[in-house]
């Protein structure tokens, strides 16, 4: 199991003073305000804060999707920030699983096609066996033809997983993905990304506002108004309650209404 060699880097991912504004009525609204974050191999990461206090910013940063205005990002021993963006999008495809709260599956494509999709995209012809082996690790052998509309919620969000796991990523970065699921439906797709750390090593990090969610991971971070303000150790779910209704307390400055989720 332990196949860590020393030359390999100690973190999965690596964000550090990470800032990031947003321009809103002619002036910057700050967003992240110096968040540094490390995951390591084979952990389970929560993600957690109150709504508008930058957590999906972070993941977007994290994952190569926004860039943040100051701050380094490194993906294992890579230092991303500063790639030029073409150079960035094959690392993201080479190194980065991304899982949305609404799926995002293409409803014209089959469950194997839209796994097939990320292949496509950076140029190589599709691995039948790759994309049969990544539906069946999430329960779905015999589903590859169907298209997302024959699928229940819960079946589309593991497409979704099986498309992004599919490339074997480094970091699988999952926003609210049970935000749309019932709870049954959730707890499988919890059980699903907690099994992919336990079993293949995988490094996952996950945003939810549910600490019963939470309570599936190593630790949980908190973020407040841009600023990570708490992180717990294998919490249980009413410990990160307790830490969420302490951290979402008054929020000094900024705008703390926020946007609402995106
Ligand atoms: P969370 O995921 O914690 O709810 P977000 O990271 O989505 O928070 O957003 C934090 C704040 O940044 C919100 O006030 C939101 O309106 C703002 N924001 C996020 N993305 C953008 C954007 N692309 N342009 C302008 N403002 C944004
Ligand atoms: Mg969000």
């Amino acid at each position: 199991m332990n196949s860590v060699t020393s030359t390999e880097a100690e973190f999965a991912a690596r964000g550090e003073g990470l800032h990031r504004s947003y321009r809103r009525g002619g002036s910057d609204v700050p967003v992240l305000r110096g968040v540094t974050v490390e995951f390591r191999p084979g952990t389970f990461t929560a993600v957690m804060g109150p709504s508008g206090s930058g957590k999906t910013t972070l993941l977007h940063c994290l994952a190569g999707m926004d860039r943040p205005d100051r701050g380094q990002v490194w993906w294992g021993p890579t230092a991303v920030h500063g790639l030029p963006e073409r150079r960035l999008a094959r690392l993201r495809r080479a190194h980065i699983g991304f899982v949305f709260q609404a799926f995002n599956l293409m409803p014209g494509m089959t469950a194997a096609q839209n796994v097939e999709l990320p292949g496509r995209m950076a140029g190589r012809r599709p691995d039948r066996a790759a994309v049969r082996d990544a539906l069946a690790r999430v329960g779905l052998a015999g589903r590859e033809r169907q298209r997302p509309a024959q699928l229940s919620g819960g079946q589309q969000q593991r497409v979704a997983i099986a498309r992004a796991l599919v490339t074997r990523p480094r970091v699988l970065f999952a926003d609210e993905p049970t935000g749309a699921l019932d709870r049954t439906t959730g707890t499988q797709i919890l059980r699903l990304l907690r099994d992919g750390v336990d079993h293949d090593g995988g490094t996952c990090v996950m945003v939810t506002h549910d600490p019963a969610a939470a309570a599936y991971a190593d630790r949980v971070l908190l973020l407040t108004d841009g600023r990570l303000v708490d992180e717990l150790h294998h919490p249980t779910a009413r410990q990160v309650a307790e830490a969420l209704a302490h951290a979402s307390g008054p929020i000094d400055g900024g705008d703390g209404t926020g946007g609402g989720a995106r």
